[in-house]
């Protein structure tokens, strides 16, 4: 498929694109069949009061959600988001606008939930919510990533990442649901991970790797799993286990454990981080994929959660675990309690392995050769649900810091990319929020074209030729798309593999 795909031209950076209406309107992800649908307890297909309900369940994510009526009401059209959206800029169709994305809901909205939209409908632009309506959801709501960037340049502040997970939401209600996300979420409560990874298939990769690191570097790191009283249970996405460069992170991760001398453990039950049930806006759907999480590790006995390298996944662990699992304060179901009582207080309930490196790296318990990373001039691509939808460590600006400062520790030579493309307004890599199919490939080819862009700069003025990130979403996407770029498909990796790489073995 991605043979007949090509990559936009460059264009001369800032440039406001010109207007292609309509140009992703033929755009749409696949629609979820019954199977996939009622297996998240989802109606199977569109029901035929589709529009009562869809309204109903409108008015129950207002009164739910106060930030979604303030959102849909607060816009006064200046246009500062027009123009911040990846997708706009590289597919060009106005409707990528984040503003008139939220427009797709606004008319709706106003329709039947204002006074004037009720009485004037056509001086307010409002809409009934017709078929067409609907399908125009189904495309354009699922051309977002809920990224938040266009949120970062709103004078109010207003997230389009809310309003597309709204309307997911209620297109899901009335059995209207996109296959990709739902049949990953059906997946991970069937068999424990987005990948449909088994169990018995997992203790086999883990031990391979055991043998392939013991090959490389002589030592005997493990890969525990399943490990009774463990002090530490590491959720990490499931591409860590088996997708490249994703696995040189794990690697990495393992050695991290290995060198500083903490015990650690995977969990069969747990074997993924990520959750989609954000991506589609289902709070339900989000806790059972979460409950998962503190079952394992209620079972296990561990001591401490640690999170891999997944941008979604640290924010829902950062922002809902504590409410939702009681990882952190917040729940008081008794499971929770039972939890909150069994993990120790002195460290961060969870913590994400970046800030746990980082840490050991600060107190000189673990050693890294900066040398064993020469060949590679880096940059790093901050991803957007660690940038603008979570905090790391200790200070303002964690999570950009951090990583950062572990790259530094690991490498001689760092470059970052243009300014405004970077830390809070970063852009996304065109494949988060449940975009990452090879049926939204064009889609996801077009809105890395602002990353691209920025990359080719720090490649032309500095020769970089490694970028690092946190996400495995962002891997995932790069690996497919710099190809196509004429970029390295290996030019993106973890930063846990720069870890890897210069870590001392043995030191301890
Ligand atoms: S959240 Fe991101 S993808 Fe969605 S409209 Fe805003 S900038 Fe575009
Ligand atoms: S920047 Fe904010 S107020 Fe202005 S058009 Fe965009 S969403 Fe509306």
């Amino acid at each position: 498929m991605s043979a007949e795909i090509t990559a936009p031209p460059y264009r001369t950076i800032p440039i406001i694109p010109a207007l292609k209406p309509g140009a992703m309107a033929e755009t749409k992800s696949f629609v979820a069949n019954e199977k996939i649908q009622e297996a998240i307890g989802f109606p199977g297909k569109l029901v035929d009061d589709w529009h009562d309900r869809a309204i109903a369940r409108m008015g129950e994510l207002l009164t739910q959600y106060r930030s979604l009526k303030v959102f849909l009401d607060a816009c006064v059209h200046c246009g500062a988001c027009s123009d911040k959206c990846h997708y706009f800029i590289g597919t060009q169709d106005p409707k990528n606008m984040p503003v008139a994305r939220q427009d797709l809901m606004r008319s709706v909205y106003r329709r039947y939930f204002t006074l004037p939209g009720k009485l004037f409908p056509k001086l307010v632009g409002a809409r009934d919510l017709t078929r067409e309506v609907l399908d125009e959801w189904h495309s354009y709501f699922y051309q977002c990533s809920e990224c938040r960037r266009c949120s970062v340049f709103c004078p109010y502040g207003i997230d389009t990442a809310e309003i597309t997970m709204a309307a997911r939401e209620i297109l899901n209600s009335v059995g209207y649901g996109q296959k990709y996300s739902n049949e990953i979420i059906g997946k991970v409560h069937k068999i424990g991970n987005n990948l449909g990874l088994p169990g018995p298939a997992l203790a086999d990769t883990l031990e391979g790797l055991e043998e392939d690191v013991k090959d490389a570097c002589g030592q005997e790191v493990r890969f525990p799993l399943d490990v009774q009283g463990a002090e530490v249970l590491l959720i990490t996405p499931s591409a860590d286990f088996f997708a490249e460069p994703h696995i040189e992170s794990l690697i990495g991760y393992a050695k991290v454990f290995h060198a500083a001398g903490i015990s650690w453990t995977l969990s069969s039950k747990a074997s993924e981080a990520g959750n989609f049930g954000m991506f589609i806006g289902n709070y339900e759907q989000m806790r059972k994929i979460a409950l998962r999480v503190r079952e394992a590790a209620l079972e296990l006995g561990i001591k401490r959660i640690v999170v891999g390298e997944c941008g979604h996944a640290w924010r829902v662990a950062y922002s809902f675990w504590n409410t939702l699992t009681g990882v952190g304060g917040g729940a008081s179901d008794p499971f929770a309690l039972q939890l909150q009582q069994q993990l120790d207080h002195r460290y961060k309930q969870p913590m994400h392995i970046c800030e746990l490196t980082w840490s050991l790296i600060e107190r000189g318990a673990i050693t890294l050769d900066k040398e064993a990373n020469d060949k590679h001039i880096i940059t790093f691509h901050d991803s957007c649900n660690v940038a603008r939808g979570s905090r790391m460590g200790d200070i303002l600006g964690g999570q950009f810091e951090i990583p950062r400062n572990i790259i530094k520790a690991s490498a001689n030579h760092f470059h970052e990319m243009l300014e405004g493309t970077t830390h809070e307004k970063t852009f996304c890599c065109g494949g988060g929020g449940g975009l990452l199919t090879d049926d939204l490939l064009d889609l996801r080819v077009k809105g890395s074209l602002p990353r691209m862009e920025v990359l080719q700069k720090v490649v032309d003025d500095h020769g970089v030729n490694f970028m690092a990130t946190i996400c495995a979403i962002c891997k995932a996407q790069f690996t497919k798309v710099l190809p196509i770029y004429g970029f390295e498909r290996g030019m993106v990796g973890g930063v846990h593999q720069l870890v890897s790489n210069a870590i001392r073995l043995g030191d301890k």
